[in-house]
């Protein structure tokens, strides 16, 4: 646990007693501060209760004398679409609004760091697609090349959970848009930014908000390093900002849709081959159609992402190409089950918007797209243009019949995964890939994305076996 600083004697109050809040209860509390515990939900309260931190309802008159800060989970608006009446109330008393990644960044460094020859650093991910895979990539490359490394963040694992940690050691964490909006302190040595779309638009409203909140990670603190995706016009702007000049190699830029030439640091992928290039000179190059655990266009610029990042801590580009081909994939993110007859197995249940399958689509041959759920916004026009691979979709779904008719390929009314996997196998040759990406959310028939993953899974592995 990280125990939180510079607070010893105050008194804070937390909203939202969900992972992050608990932890960030349990590091003020190692850090000499009593938290004042608040979630309208009163089997949440009973969880903090249980380990004896007081709940108070915020919303009552007077709740703010004498807070020095009030801490909010990430599922709570702080802002947009309107902010929760706590956090308004707070901002009213002038309360310092904060959460658990500012707590963090403030607390990390102790004075033991002095006496290390090489002290730790923090290197944060934020962008909409691509974040969750390249964190991980990361902490699997440091980890393989002996480098002693945490993963964190909107991945799994609370910030404040982390080990404090020693010399040499580095943090990688994942970053939403929802936490570097509201942290206080934000300054990691080494921040990446992935690529931009559309995404949660009403907790930022729209599109300048939303790039707003990720630009935080990189205006805030002012990290050594930037790594950005410039395949997007807010990334090349970005990028622009932050450098003094094209030779500025503080920024490394990032592309998947053309060579970067220039003064700079840059690394790109064409074809299937990453290359690097510094001051007008090719110093790596690595062949990542022989990657099996990240195939696909999008996931080469996580490869590219996650290759800058190493290099810029002093890693060799022989060290990660060897990561590379010993990464495992992360479950539901392009992550390859079986292989049998010819044919490949692919979960990608996390591709639950348009652009996600859309990428998931363009990493393979001949497909056998299972697909459907719960439509989000904006219909599946944009997709369309990206369905050229697909041999036949295979619907799931309370409104299959609605989702297939949209589609511009044969499609396979199926509603349910068994259904959509026993037709799918049945039909696919070798050389075809079985491809669970549905472009919709699951919760017409699961809890999770996590779920409709482990059932389409479940159902490849029994017919497999059987
Ligand atoms: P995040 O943590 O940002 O949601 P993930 O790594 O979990 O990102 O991937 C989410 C979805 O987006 C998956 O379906 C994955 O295949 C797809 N994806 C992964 N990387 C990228 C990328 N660089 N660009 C676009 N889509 C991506």
């Amino acid at each position: 646990m990280i125990p939180v600083r510079g607070y010893e004697g105050a008194k804070l109050a937390i909203l939202g007693l969900g992972r992050s809040g608990l932890s960030a209860a349990r590091a003020l509390r190692a850090g000499g501060v009593e938290p004042v515990c608040w979630d309208d939900n009163p089997e949440a309260r009973g969880r903090a209760e249980a380990e004896g931190f007081a709940c108070a309802d915020l919303s009552r008159p007077g709740a703010f004398e004498g807070l020095a800060a009030l801490i909010v989970s990430p599922g709570i608006p702080h802002l947009y679409p309107r902010p929760n009446p706590v956090v308004h109330a707070a901002l009213q008393a002038g309360v310092p609004v904060d959460n658990d990644i500012g707590l963090f960044f403030r607390s990390l460094a102790t004075p033991a760091w002095h006496r290390y020859d090489s002290p730790p650093r923090v290197v944060a991910v934020t962008g909409s697609n691509g974040k969750s895979t390249t964190s991980a990539l990361i902490h699997h490359i440091l980890t393989e090349a002996g480098r002693p490394s945490q993963l964190a963040g909107n991945i799994g694992r609370g910030v404040l959970d982390l080990d404090p940690p020693g010399e040499g050691g580095v943090v990688v964490l994942e970053l939403s848009s929802y936490q570097t909006d509201l942290a206080r302190a934000l300054t990691p040595d080494v921040a990446v930014f992935t690529n931009l779309s559309p995404d949660h638009l009403d907790r930022h409203a729209g599109l300048g908000g939303y790039f707003a909140a990720k630009r935080r990670l990189f205006a805030e603190g002012g990290p050594d390093r930037a790594v950005i995706g410039v395949d997007e016009d807010e990334g090349l702007f970005l990028a622009g900002q932050l450098a003094e000049g094209p030779a500025d190699d503080r920024v490394i830029r990032v592309s998947v849709a053309q060579k970067l030439t220039g003064p700079g640091w840059q690394v790109f992928a064409r074809k299937g081959y990453l290359s690097e290039y510094r001051k007008g000179r090719q110093v790596g190059s690595i062949d990542l159609r022989a990657v099996k655990g990240l195939p696909g266009a999008h996931n080469h610029q996580n490869a590219c992402a996650a290759y800058a990042v190493a290099r810029s801590l002093g890693l060799a580009p022989r060290v990660i190409e060897e990561a590379l081909h010993s990464y495992p994939g992360l479950p539901h993110r392009s992550q390859v089950i079986a292989e049998a007859g010819g044919v490949t197995y692919v979960n990608d249940s996390k591709a639950t918007n348009v652009d996600s399958a859309a990428k998931a689509l363009g990493a393979f041959a001949r497909i056998r797209w299972i697909c459907g759920g719960l439509e989000k916004e904006g219909g599946l026009a944009p997709l369309l243009p990206a369905t050229g691979s697909v041999a036949k979709a295979y619907v799931i779904g309370r409104e299959a019949a609605n989702f297939a008719m949209q589609l511009n390929v044969e499609a396979e009314i199926c509603t349910t995964m068994a259904r959509a996997v026993e037709r799918a196998m049945a039909e696919a040759e070798a050389g075809d890939t079985v491809l669970l990406a549905p472009a919709a959310a699951s919760f017409d028939q699961y809890d999770s994305f996590e779920r409709r993953g482990e059932d389409f899974v479940a159902e490849v592995t029994a017919r497999l076996a059987g």
